[in-house]
């Protein structure tokens, strides 16, 4: 239905000093707490191999958790678990693992100070931020219980002969492997989870590594909710071991991933060369996000919606903006207004209201991101960068606004708050949308115009998966824009979309001559 009655979940209004105040009070309790994690096979966390601490990247002398990996032998018996699993999960009714789901969602909105407290404290992640996390998390599992009533409740009847009758249900089809990232620790971690689950599936989760102790949160309440011990099983741990055993592995009927194009690509390979089955891969991977401002778009609002684009998050959601185009006619007002809007920015830690943007996730990250301003700064013109705080520690990057002559000089994504501005011609509209799409990333594309037929064309002609016209191009919500790339930016289906679930699925086609 178009209209639907599922009402995206509210969140807190940071603005209101009457929610906000609350807010940060009931946080607070939670700002000294040390997690413990380690892999959950059959319900039991698994304690016994060494543990590495977890540290906060605003502040790394600060310790957030433990952390017990996972081995190559217990993501075996995880696997094993959870197929054993397989047997009982894709027989409950569908109407089951949605109240499963559905009762996941509130537990999460009862427990949300405590999931912010660590979306804060392990991911860096500023407060709305990890607000918008908990939300989006809870609207995924809403959804996908909502989508899944419609779609398995009883299989649909196909038109037939007289005396035949032609059925097709949608079945789970098997254990999924759902590997996650760091940058939604909690929504897409769960997304993933709860798309498959709903579907009939059992689930090997393999969180980042950065993010394990959210992750083991979630599963904990996953249990609560009443989700039965073999249904999911977590396995946090280093790529190289956990995922390879994981692609690896025969009894794997599908993977769900979400994380760098290369790593989608390795998986695909070690599916395409471990025995048994052809099983699909859903990936979700990364961008080279454009937005194109032509010269009749309002400056002020380009700069709005190109800060956030760029900034929110510290830059690290694969939607956000990479390389601003600006018709040259406007191009001296935009770049004032940006660096207007970029001197407001504050950087700081993420447990303050007061900041903007936190740090990025961990030192590499730091590094490759310094790296880079300072080399496409030798090649094109620094034009702003927003200063850090003085006297910290965490692993920030000042957002940084640098002019360069197109994309095509990015050789690969930078996950991280840089924007890169280039100015062309109206005479050179079609080859920017040519050097765009030569990139092979289709992820998200931002247009700012008010000449509606042209950004109508270029909608049309930038091979993307997500356009926005005369907004900021992040922060898609579940339901409203399905999210999801193309090219090197994924397989699809959208996540949050209509399609999503079909994925999860294998189709049966029952014809009985009555
Ligand atoms: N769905 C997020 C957004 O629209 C991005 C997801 C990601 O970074 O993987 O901003």
């Amino acid at each position: 239905a178009l209209f639907s009655d599922r009402i995206n979940s509210a969140g807190i209004n940071l603005h209101m000093s009457c929610m906000r105040e609350p807010f940060l009070a009931a946080l607070e309790a939670w700002s000294n707490n040390e997690w413990q994690a380690g892999a959950v096979i059959n319900g039991v966390t698994q304690l016994d191999t060494s543990s590495r601490p977890v540290n906060c990247p605003a502040q790394p002398q600060e310790l957030v958790g433990q952390v017990h990996d996972a081995d190559r032998n217990l993501t075996e018996l995880a696997i094993a678990a959870a197929h054993a699993g397989f047997a009982n999960w894709h027989k409950t009714p569908i109407e089951h693992r949605a109240v499963a789901l559905e009762k996941l969602a509130d537990l999460l909105e009862q427990h949300s100070d405590e999931l912010i407290a660590l979306c804060v404290r392990e991911a860096g992640k500023t407060l709305q931020d990890s607000i918008d996390e908990v939300r989006e998390a809870v609207d995924f599992c809403r959804y996908y219980a909502q989508q899944g009533r419609a779609l398995f409740a009883k299989p649909q009847l196909m038109p037939g002969p007289t005396g035949e009758s032609n059925t097709l249900s949608l079945e789970g089809r098997g254990v999924f492997a759902c590997i996650s990232p760091w940058n939604f620790p909690l929504a897409i971690f769960l997304g993933q989870i709860s798309a498959a689950l709903v579907a009939g599936n059992t689930v090997v989760a393999k969180p980042a590594e950065q993010t394990s102790l959210i992750a083991h949160r979630t599963v904990a309440l996953m249990l609560e909710a009443g989700f039965p011990n073999e249904v999911i099983q977590l396995v946090p741990g280093p790529g190289a071991e956990v995922g390879q055993t994981l692609s690896e592995d025969e009894r794997i009927a599908g993977v769900c991933f979400t994380g760098s194009t290369a790593t989608a690509k390795r998986i695909n390979l070690a599916l395409a060369n471990r025995a048994g089955a052809i099983v699909p891969l859903i990936a979700e991977t990364g961008g080279q996000n454009a937005m194109i401002v032509d010269s009749t778009a309002l400056p002020e609002q380009v700069a709005k919606d190109a800060v956030q684009s760029a900034f929110a998050s510290a830059g690290q959601r694969c939607s956000a903006l990479r390389v601003l185009y600006v018709q040259d006619d406007i191009a001296e007002r935009v770049i004032e207004l940006l660096q207007g809007a970029m001197a407001e920015l504050r950087v700081g830690l993420p447990a303050s209201y007061a900041s903007d943007l936190g740090p990025v996730i961990d030192s590499a990250a730091q590094q490759k991101l310094l790296a880079h301003i300072e080399h496409i700064s030798e090649h094109g013109k620094l034009l702003y960068q927003t200063p850090l705080p003085s006297k910290q520690s965490g692993y920030f990057v000042p957002p940084s606004l640098i002019e360069i002559d197109g994309i095509k000089q990015l050789t690969e994504e930078q996950f991280g708050p840089i924007l890169h501005l280039v100015r062309y011609k109206a005479s050179q509209l079609e080859q920017v949308i040519a050097d765009i799409n030569s990139t092979g990333f289709g992820l998200t594309l931002g247009i700012h115009s008010r000449n509606e037929g042209l950004a109508q064309r270029i909608a049309k002609q930038v091979r993307v998966g997500n356009v926005y016209i005369n907004r900021n191009q992040i922060g898609a919500m579940v339901g409203v824009q399905p999210f999801g790339g193309q090219g090197l930016s994924g397989t699809g289906p959208k996540a949050g979309g209509p399609h999503y679930l079909q994925r999860f699925v294998t189709e049966r086609t029952v014809t009985n001559n009555l």
